[in-house]
Order: C-alpha cells, then structure tokens, then sequence
C-alpha cells in the first residue's frame, strides 16, 4: 500500500506555509513561514521605492535599513554601473516618493564601487541631487562612509560649476540649511573654483554673508541671478506687508526666501502662489488655508484646482501620488499634526486643539483626482482582475517613505484604487487568514478608503486565500494582484503558488499572479520560475502600468 501521507508532502501541490516547498528556492520569511526570496535588483527597486523609515512588524527600523544597504553593496559588487543607471532612472524618472534612499545609495556607489561605478556615481551625482537638500543629505551620507578626496572633491564642486547662475542663485538663497549642512559647508569641503565673475560673486555670498552689502552692486537687471540674492537681502529687512508684495513680484521669491512672520498673511500666499512650484503648492495647502487663502470659490482655490488637474504639471514636477495622498490626507483633517520627541526617545504626533482649517470639497476631490494623475500613464487591461489586499497585523506596522500614519495596509487600499478605477472588470477582497469584509470601491475618495483600513482588527496572514476564495466562489479571474508584505505563514493552508496552480487547473483560465511588495523586505510570494508571475514595487508610479501591461500579456 502506498503510503499517502508521504505522497502528499512530496508531491510539491500542497505545502503548509511553515514548509518550503519541495525542491523549490523558498526560505524562511519573518512570520515563521516560507516566502520565495526576492531577486536583489527588485529588492533595490524596493528599497528605493519604499524606504526602511518605521521598520516592519517583524524588524526594525535600522536592521531593515541595513539589510537594504547590504543589498545595495550586493547590486555594487555585482554590477555597479548597472546599480547607479537604475538608481539614476528611478530618481529621474520620479518613480520614489522619497529621493533619500537613491542619494543614500549613490553614496554607497561612490565610496565602494569600483572606478567605472565611481565615474558614474559622481556623474549622476547632479541628476539625483537636484536640490540643495538634496546635495546637504548626499554630504552627510558620503561623509559617514568615506574621505573627501580628489575625485568627490571634484564631483561635488561640479555640482555648484556646471550650474547656471540663476539656478545656483535660487539653490543657496531657497536651501541655506538642512540637517546641520550649508552650502558654507559643502563647499570648505570640496572648493569649487569659480568658472566666472557671478558664479565667483554667489560663492564669495555663500561664504561671507555678514558682508553683503556689495551683492547690491552687482544686482542689475542684466544679472539676475545677484539681483535675486538682493531680493532675498531685502526680504529679511521689509518692515511691511507692502514691501513684501513688491519683493515677492520683481524678484520672484519663494517662501523659503521670507521671514517666516509673513507666512500668516493672506496676500503673501497670494503673491506667491503666482509663481509657486507644484510640489511647494501641494505641501502648502493647509498653510494657505490657515492664512485664509483658499476660501470656496475664491479665486485661489481656483487656480489650485486648475493646477491639481494639470497632468503635465504634474509630470515635470515629478509630483509622487505619495505626496498627493499625504496632502490628501492632511488637508482633509483641516489640521496638521506637530511631531515632538517624547521623553522616551520616541516621536509623537500631537493635534491642535481646534480645527486650523476648513477644507474645501473641490480641493478634496482635486487632490483625488492627481493622486491618479501621479501615476504613469495607466492604459487598462480590461482583463478580468482580483484585487487581494492583505490587512494582516503585520500590514499595519511600519510606514510606506516614512510618511506618518500612512501603514502598507493604508497605502494597499489606496494603491488598489488606481487600478480599480482604471479597469472595466475587478473585485477587491481582502484577507487576513480568512476574508475580511472590507466596504470600498473605486468611486470612494481615498481618504475614506484608507480611514476603512484603519478600523479593521489585527489577524495572521495567509495569502493564498484570494485564489481559494476565487475558486470556491467560481469566480472567473485573469490576474490576481495581491498587496501584500508576503509574510505568510498559514497552517493548515497551502503555498500561494499552489493554491494559484490548483484554481488554474480547475478553472481552465491561466490566471497570472502579481505581487506588489508593500514593504522593503526581501520576500515575494511569487515564484521567480513561473512567467505567469511578477513582482512590482507599491507606490512606484510606474506599477500600475505595469500591471496592466503584464495583464495584457504584453510583459
Ligand atoms: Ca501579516
């Protein structure tokens, strides 16, 4: 007699999640199951998409970070060049919500690559650090791992040489200082020399401030980047709200060029909203309104929702749906949250006592409507989608880029939405180790969809329970898309792919199974050797595209 109880463990169909398959590549995942382990290039992808900012469930913030670091030294050692394109083309092509981790792992590229990785770390350096902020984090990070020698020194004066004058004017008067750099600094550190008498005039500025009054010499019409500077000189001597108007229109200043004692004004927001770039437009939004700037039907508001709904706009700005959805978020509470370190050492989140704000409902809805505008173009598939969102415990921990109160479970819902309201056929469930009733659809606004996840109880996690589900139901299901953090650990259940493979063979459909990994750990639940299968990054704003195009077939 055969003995089936050993057939049925070695026949790879029905593993418990506590088990690999057999003589499949699965490894042990955090929650005490197995999970397939991530190719190191998405993990990158991972990483520079999500970052590690609040950990997971299972690890912490800084071991989470280090396992990334160790991940992206991995990619260096591999290939070093190819790491610095992919780390170029996701800050480029503003894929991130965060442009940290790529400036953490351009560092990390030019203190341990090789010669040709360095070469290419140091010419992307000004493609990634596009900001004065940016270029103050890239000091601190490189600083940490290496010397400041001959071809950093180079690569960095480059930075402030190859800019044009305007550009640099506007650079060192909007950025003076971030995390304890300015450009003072940067600069003793890798001494660009001047290309000509302008560039010559804003470092000597940069450098001796206490001495301005020259700048004002130079300050013609024809040199508009010193008159900017003096615009900025001016600004911090205007004894009325007059002078401030005048300053901000002939100079064009940004808010960061103002004594903050202007920011309560409404007409200040006014005058700077004329000119203000699309990402600082997105973040103001409560300010203007605290000012009293956005009231309903008023001009302004006007013109923010005018701009929100400008896909272009958004495009050049490299607006992330992350920052539409943050914004979302906060304006709609009518209140912003001031973080504080407690005695503890920890960070906490404290709310006004009284609303700052009242939003109004078509800024709401404007900023719905750009959250999906931020994604890549989305052509839909018009296939027949599952949406499986994992709300397990662990999906509740942590955050995604480090945006507070903003969980993978939140950003899942919210990620769900962009292809539900894209496709002409899709359901969406959700899932602990068994299915959660959880009310939303495409025509919520995200804010609701998210509040939705928050209420919901904490439970395990078993991620084949979209495929069952489907196939008890008898639902017809061309992709599956599972949001999830890939930490399964059922028992008595089986594999995801198992699970995948049974609904495909008594289905007749060959269904297809995207996993779009919600935190930077290393685990998919995915297998790499099935073509049916693919890993994307939530919250790339490419992942969209890439799932309907994969649901197309056309990946
Ligand atoms: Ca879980």
């Amino acid at each position: 007699m055969v003995k089936k109880y050993l057939t049925n463990v070695m026949s790879g169909r029905h593993t418990p999640q506590t088990m690999p398959i057999p003589g499949s590549t699965q490894v042990a995942n955090s929650a005490g199951g197995y999970s397939f382990p991530l190719d190191q290039w998405q993990r990158l992808t991972r990483f520079m998409v999500l970052g590690s900012e609040g950990g997971t469930y299972y690890i912490n913030e800084k071991a989470l970070t280090l396992e990334n670091a160790n991940n992206v030294l991995a990619c260096i050692r591999e290939d070093g060049v190819r790491a610095v394109n992919e780390i170029l083309a996701i800050s480029q092509e503003g894929r991130a919500p965060k442009n940290d981790p790529a400036i953490f792992a351009l560092a990390l590229a030019v203190s341990h690559g090789d010669p040709a990785t360095r070469k290419a770390a140091l010419n992307a350096l000004p493609k990634i650090c596009r900001t004065g902020t940016h270029l103050f984090a890239f000091a601190e990070y490189v600083n940490g791992l290496r010397g400041w020698g001959r071809g950093l020194r180079r690569g960095v004066a480059a930075w402030y040489t190859a800019m044009n004058a305007r550009d640099l004017a506007y650079q060192t008067v909007k950025y003076r200082q971030r995390n304890g750099w300015t450009h003072a600094d940067v600069m003793r550190l890798a001494h660009p020399t001047p290309t000509d008498e302008t560039q010559g005039a804003i470092f000597k500025w940069v450098t001796r401030r206490e001495e301005a009054e020259w700048a004002r010499d130079l300050a013609t019409p024809e040199n508009d980047a010193m008159a900017f500077i003096w615009g900025f000189e001016r600004a911090q001597e205007a004894k009325d709200v007059s002078m401030i108007l005048k300053l901000i229109a002939m100079y064009d200043l940004p808010r960061e060029a103002l004594p903050t004692e202007w920011l309560k004004e409404a007409a200040v927001w006014e005058a700077l909203l004329e000119k203000m770039p699309m990402t600082a437009m997105i973040r103001s939004l409560g300010a203007m309104s605290r000012a009293g700037l956005l009231t309903p039907m008023s001009a302004s508001e006007k013109i923010v929702i005018e701009r929100l709904g400008n896909a272009d706009l958004l495009r050049k700005a490299r607006v992330h749906p992350i920052a539409v959805l943050s914004a979302l978020r906060v304006y709609a509470m009518g209140y912003s949250l001031r973080g504080q370190t407690n005695r503890w050492g920890g960070y906490v989140y404290t709310a006004p006592k009284e609303q700052e704000w009242t939003p109004t409902p078509r800024i709401m809805d404007a900023l719905d409507k750009a959250f999906e505008l931020a994604f890549k173009n989305v052509e839909p598939a018009n296939k027949r989608m599952m949406l499986g969102l994992d709300v397990s415990g662990s999906m509740a921990t942590g955050m995604i880029a480090g945006v507070a109160g903003l969980t993978p479970r939140d950003g899942s819902a919210a990620m769900a939405m962009v292809t539900a309201r894209t496709e002409s056929q899709y359901s969406i469930i959700s899932f602990q180790d068994k299915i959660v009733p959880l009310n939303i659809s495409a025509r919520m606004r995200l804010d609701d969809v998210v509040k939705a996840t928050d209420g919901l109880p904490f439970g395990r996690t078993d991620c084949a329970q979209p495929m069952l589900y489907a196939l008890e139901h008898k639902i017809p299901v061309d992709t599956f898309v599972i949001y999830t953090d890939s930490e399964t650990y059922a028992n008595p259940s089986l594999h995801p792919v198992e699970a995948l493979r049974d609904y495909r063979d008594k289905m007749g459909i060959a269904a297809q199974l995207v996993v779009v990994g919600m935190t930077s750990n290393g685990f998919t639940i995915a297998d790499p050797n099935d073509a049916g299968m693919m890993d994307v990054v939530g919250f790339d704003s490419a992942a969209p595209g890439v799932i309907a195009d994969f649901a197309r077939g056309q990946i």
